[in-house]
């Protein structure tokens, strides 16, 4: 597969991090030229977003104005002397945006999901020079979100990036889509040189959430934010309750603070060095404790005694789980990291009984 091009290599001014806004659906001439025209004096977006074919859960819903609408797209972005971006779901869409000159395409999460689909896409790009972006796939799913990229790579796409909106759950909680940040996490260990951009907006599904979820992204080093933005939100006829006025996507934009990934220096060296040294005691204790588990093993094998004991299990998770949460641990790492323990402590027994 062809090297992933870095955001600055892309040749289009773009910088790290990269800021992204613009409509969740472009509505209409006057609603994205306002809108894209006011985003400019912010002086904070390279690339403008507007949906034109809006994948909708429900029918019946606003499905996007089509084709006409990229040409107000593109308008906007010249007015305000900015490339532009379009969610693309099958070949017509990319033959479309290519005609009009759409700078750079993204891949949603309801056809991210679909190999066909996303197979289809990258068929239509072969031979064609853009930058794609891929989202994630609705559902927690790595290998279907990597095989996605591997996908466009295949079709000779070198501009490649990924946007995590989070992943959708039967109950929305707080969010709208789960950030589930170990995945976008996974990802980078995966392809360490594909961008990955955040989108608040999807994740959150409110505005009154996209700075905590902004600053979020930005601390675990993602490379840009995608924010809708439109100039009457509560007008909108898409994802109204997430998008923010252009004035308010300036005052997210400004409390962001920026963090530095490449710090080093003598306090945090020293700080490291702690850490690798707890870590090797911590695995010390680790393999002591299994190795007494394994002299549990062969007296339970002597005496045939079975390996689980409900009872007793409960009353060291529970013990555990209030020694943990005496100390500042959370409930949950406990359970997590005790729910491990006695899986390999039931491992290594099982194997000098068997
Ligand atoms: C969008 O960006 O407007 C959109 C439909 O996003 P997603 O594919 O993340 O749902
Ligand atoms: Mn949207």
């Amino acid at each position: 597969m062809e090297p992933v091009l870095n955001l600055k290599d892309w040749g289009m001014g773009f910088n790290n991090p990269l800021y992204i806004a613009g409509p969740c659906s472009v509505e209409s001439e006057e609603q994205v030229m306002e809108t894209v025209t006011e985003l400019g004096k912010t002086g904070k977006v390279d690339l403008v977003r507007g949906g034109i074919w809006k994948p909708r859960t429900r029918p019946n819903s606003f499905e996007g104005i089509g084709e006409v609408g990229l040409r107000w797209l593109k308008a906007a972005g010249n007015a305000i002397n900015k490339p532009v971006t379009v969610e693309v779901a099958n070949a017509v869409h990319v033959y479309q945006s290519i005609r009009h000159q759409i700078d750079v395409l993204w891949i949603g999460a309801r056809t991210s999901v679909n190999p066909f689909a996303v197979q289809e896409i990258a068929d239509a790009l072969n031979g064609i020079d853009i930058p794609v972006m891929i989202k994630n796939p609705i559902n927690p799913d790595l290998s279907l979100w990597l095989g996605a990229v591997e996908r466009i790579r295949q079709a000779g796409i070198k501009r490649v990036a990924v946007i995590h909106r989070g992943f959708s759950a039967y109950h929305h909680s707080k969010y709208r889509n789960q950030p589930r940040w170990e995945l976008p996490i996974a990802f980078k260990r995966e392809m360490p040189d594909v961008p990955v951009i955040c989108d608040p907006s999807h994740i959150c599904g409110r505005r009154d959430l996209l700075q905590e979820v902004s600053q979020k992204a930005i601390d675990l080093d993602f490379d840009g934010l995608m924010i809708e933005s439109h100039i009457n939100p509560d007008k909108a006829l898409s994802d109204a309750k997430q998008q923010v006025t252009p004035a308010n996507y300036q005052v997210l934009i400004d409390s962001i603070v920026q963090r530095n990934p490449e710090i080093t220096g003598t306090e945090l060296d020293e700080l490291r060095d702690q850490i690798d040294s707890v870590d090797r005691e911590i695995i010390e204790i680790l393999a002591k404790r299994m190795n007494i588990a394994k002299a549990i093993g062969t007296y339970k094998k002597d005496n045939n005694i079975t390996i689980l004991q409900s009872k007793r299990w409960d009353e060291i998770a529970n013990d555990r789980q209030s020694q943990g949460t005496s100390k500042g641990l959370t409930e949950d790492f406990m359970t997590e990291l005790y729910r491990s323990i006695h899986k390999e402590s039931i491992r290594q027994q099982s194997k000098v009984m068997n």
